[in-house]
């Protein structure tokens, strides 16, 4: 049965919440890192010096990622040339793009022997191709080091930039390529004043049309004031893209400098988004508090897999 804030969430179609703020509700909290894991992903991440969004991002799942060795390696530095209200990571002119940093994702990958990895980056906005180009590189370091390890990029918008550096890392061939949405269009100007939702949406279609046998996925935070009817058109948007896997998580602020968390969704209310999706027509759905884009994307690249075997399976018959 619904717990009494879900009921109240479930209950309005139209209306931002009015309840439940800044307090963290208990099924928002997690522990602290402490375990032997933790502690040598974190030296492996400092020895290679490479930047992670678990860190940079201040991720509630650390704790859980890094004693699996799960970690989100992000590259072009750690210096953003955006502001979005609700990241974390810092905003100012970035340093030279690191000519090793390729090298060292791939070693950091046979280092903690990873299945899957993800490869996230800031936005480069200075350089001529967004960073297209050192993506290609982490990929085909990837490839030659690790070949049995599948590799999940979550890119920036590449807004402003020529087809042709998405189309380049389309042509490395990432098993998974990641790019989120965030947020309904309505909040783009206060929340990701750098992007447009549209560009978003656009880079999503373009790279299932590119290349059909890439999954794409993205991924929306809620409790930023969207109404449901608006993440219901965001789902729908994403489906005209050919997106393959939606993740939908709790926003959390990260300094009281960030956009305050106009709402806790409750874990009924996610359950309440993912069974609409799935009805959508996701061939995966992860929506839960504490869903990020990158939690567990190990194991959900395998049920991704699955999902679109039996489907195949079903279309032929
Ligand atoms: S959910 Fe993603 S960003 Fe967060 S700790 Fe895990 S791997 Fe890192």
């Amino acid at each position: 049965m619904a717990s009494g804030s879900a009921s109240r969430y479930l209950a309005r179609m139209t209306e931002p919440a009015q309840v439940i703020r800044q307090r963290k509700p208990d099924w928002i909290r997690v522990k602290a890192p402490t375990s032997p894991g933790y502690h040598s992903t974190r030296r492996l991440m400092r020895d290679l010096g490479l930047a992670t969004v678990c860190e940079e991002a201040a991720c509630p799942n650390i704790g859980e990622c890094w004693t699996k060795k799960h970690a989100t390696v992000m590259i072009l530095g750690d210096t953003c040339t955006r502001a979005c209200a609700f990241c974390n990571v810092k905003t100012g002119m970035p340093r030279a793009v690191d000519p090793l940093e390729p090298e060292h994702v791939a070693i950091a990958a046979a280092e903690l022997g990873l299945e899957h990895i993800v490869v996230t980056s800031v936005d480069r906005d200075d350089l001529p191709d967004g960073g297209a180009s050192q993506f290609v590189k982490v990929i085909e370091a990837l490839r030659k080091q690790t070949p049995n390890t599948t590799i999940e990029i979550l890119t920036p918008d590449f807004r402003n930039k020529s087809e042709a550096a998405v189309d380049a890392i389309v042509e490395a061939g990432p098993d998974v390529y990641n790019h989120n949405l965030e947020t309904v269009p309505r909040l783009y100007p206060t929340i990701r004043p750098g992007a447009r939702y549209y560009a978003s949406l656009r880079l999503l279609e373009s790279v299932k049309r590119k290349a059909p046998h890439i999954f794409t996925k993205s991924g929306v935070m809620v409790g930023l004031g969207e109404q449901r009817l608006e993440v219901h058109q965001v789902m729908d948007d994403m489906r005209s893209a050919g997106v393959d896997f939606l993740t939908m998580g709790q926003y959390l602020q990260p300094t009281p400098r960030h956009a305050k968390v106009e709402e806790f969704v409750p874990p009924q209310a996610f359950d309440a988004y993912a069974a609409i999706a799935r009805a959508k027509g996701f061939l995966l759905v992860a929506a839960s508090p504490l869903t990020r884009s990158s939690y567990h994307a190990g194991d959900d690249f395998k049920k991704m897999q699955a999902n679109r075997n039996a489907q195949l399976e079903r279309a032929n018959g």
